[in-house]
């Protein structure tokens, strides 16, 4: 066909990235426990430039020891509650404490950094025209009145608790992708992940499976919170990252659930550690704290259909992988 137009020319700034072949990748919260993961697999692509930002709040450098230096790598401390001027292609937003213990110390921040800290990267994302993925979390679907969660439920979220700085803020840091999207065409996912685990997760952050595996280690009693049948469903971080890397790539906004479907009861996780690490050890129950979810498991459909993704590591030989990071920290070899 004669008439049909040659196809036009790449910007200047096009054939440069095409001739470097490279993506450049803002991380937001990669000195932190899932950030830090998926820094290590991005890394393994040497298409890939990542770039690093954290305020090391419960993060820490140690977790990126092993890019320190690299041409590929870069760390920048910085606050996301304050704006950030850089060009990336794309940008997965991790950076807020995810531990209650932690996203409950200063509440006022956990919601700035939720709200303001997205709605920078938002700006971010608009004004480079890079993609941008967040991870939000089940616990916007709150004490979750129907079971298991599909992604099409609001939830039951309590506006005005101790753990409403953190739900309400990841279901606000939602909206604010969705009206960006529409409003300005940004290119969006946002990922709902559920409980997750593996090493390098904060020793002493207070979250369930940490608490036990160390207090395993230690000799110390397993301290389940009352009622102790309350549910959550545990994900490897290797199956994590997989999914949020595929999440990234394909072609679905989300929201999209990314979780392990295995539930169990806190008991049961509690009888699970003392089997593989220490069967001498005790298991206490303990008061709980207020507006504690009774029961959590994602229904995955879609991440199945729509990623191709499913959880491949069981609770059962998590742990195990878990306990020898933690051993090595703690400096308490198994006993013979
Ligand atoms: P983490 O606490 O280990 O990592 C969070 C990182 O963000 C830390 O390195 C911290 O220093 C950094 N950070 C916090 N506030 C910041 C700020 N204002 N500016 C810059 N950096 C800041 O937590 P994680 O388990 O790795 O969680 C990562 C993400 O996944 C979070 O967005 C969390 O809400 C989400 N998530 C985690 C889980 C889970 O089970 N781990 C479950 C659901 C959602
Ligand atoms: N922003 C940023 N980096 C950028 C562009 C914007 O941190 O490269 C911040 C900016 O400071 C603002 C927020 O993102 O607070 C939202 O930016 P947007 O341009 O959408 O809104 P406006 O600046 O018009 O309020
Ligand atoms: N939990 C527990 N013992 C602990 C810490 C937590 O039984 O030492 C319980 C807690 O009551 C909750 C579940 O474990 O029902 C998961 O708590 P975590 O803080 O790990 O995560 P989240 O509540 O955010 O799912």
């Amino acid at each position: 066909n004669a008439s049909a137009k040659p196809p036009p020319e790449p910007s200047p700034l096009r054939k440069a990235k095409f001739f470097q072949a490279n993506m450049r990748i803002l991380v937001t919260g990669g000195a932190g426990f899932i950030g830090s993961h998926l820094v290590d697999r991005l890394m393994q692509n040497e298409k890939n430039e990542v770039i690093v930002v954290d305020n090391y709040f419960t993060g820490s450098k140690d977790n990126l020891k092993q890019w320190m230096g690299h041409p590929r790598f870069e760390l920048i401390r910085h606050d996301v509650t304050e704006p950030l001027l850089i060009e990336v292609d794309q940008i997965y937003h991790l950076a807020c404490p995810a531990s209650p213990i932690f996203y409950k110390y200063n509440p006022v921040k956990t919601i700035k950094t939720n709200v303001i800290g997205t709605l920078n990267m938002l700006g971010l994302a608009k004004r480079v025209g890079a993609r941008i993925l967040l991870t939000s979390t089940s616990e916007v679907y709150g004490d979750p009145l129907i079971h298991p969660q599909d992604e099409s439920y609001w939830g039951n979220v309590n506006p005005i608790g101790v753990r409403s700085c953190y739900d309400e803020g990841k279901r606000v840091a939602e909206t604010l992708m969705f009206d960006y999207h529409r409003q300005h065409g940004i290119e969006i996912r946002i990922a709902r992940i559920f409980n997750t685990y593996g090493p390098r997760m904060n020793i002493d952050d207070g979250r369930v499976v940490s608490n036990f595996i160390a207090q395993a280690i230690r000799d110390e009693p397993l301290t389940v919170q009352l009622p102790g049948t309350q549910t959550r469903s545990f994900c490897y971080v290797s199956d994590m990252v997989d999914g949020l890397i595929r999440l990234m790539e394909g072609d679905n906004t989300g929201p999209i659930n990314i979780g392990n479907p295995g539930e169990f009861t806190m008991l049961e996780l509690a009888e699970n550690v003392k089997e593989l690490i220490n069967p001498e050890v005790q298991i206490i129950t303990v008061e709980n704290t207020p507006d504690d979810p009774r029961q959590r498991k994602p229904v995955i459909t879609k991440a199945k259909s729509l990623l191709g993704w499913e959880p491949t590591i069981k609770l059962r030989d998590g742990i195990p992988l878990m306990e020898d990071d933690f051993r090595g920290r703690l400096g308490i070899s198994r006993k013979k």
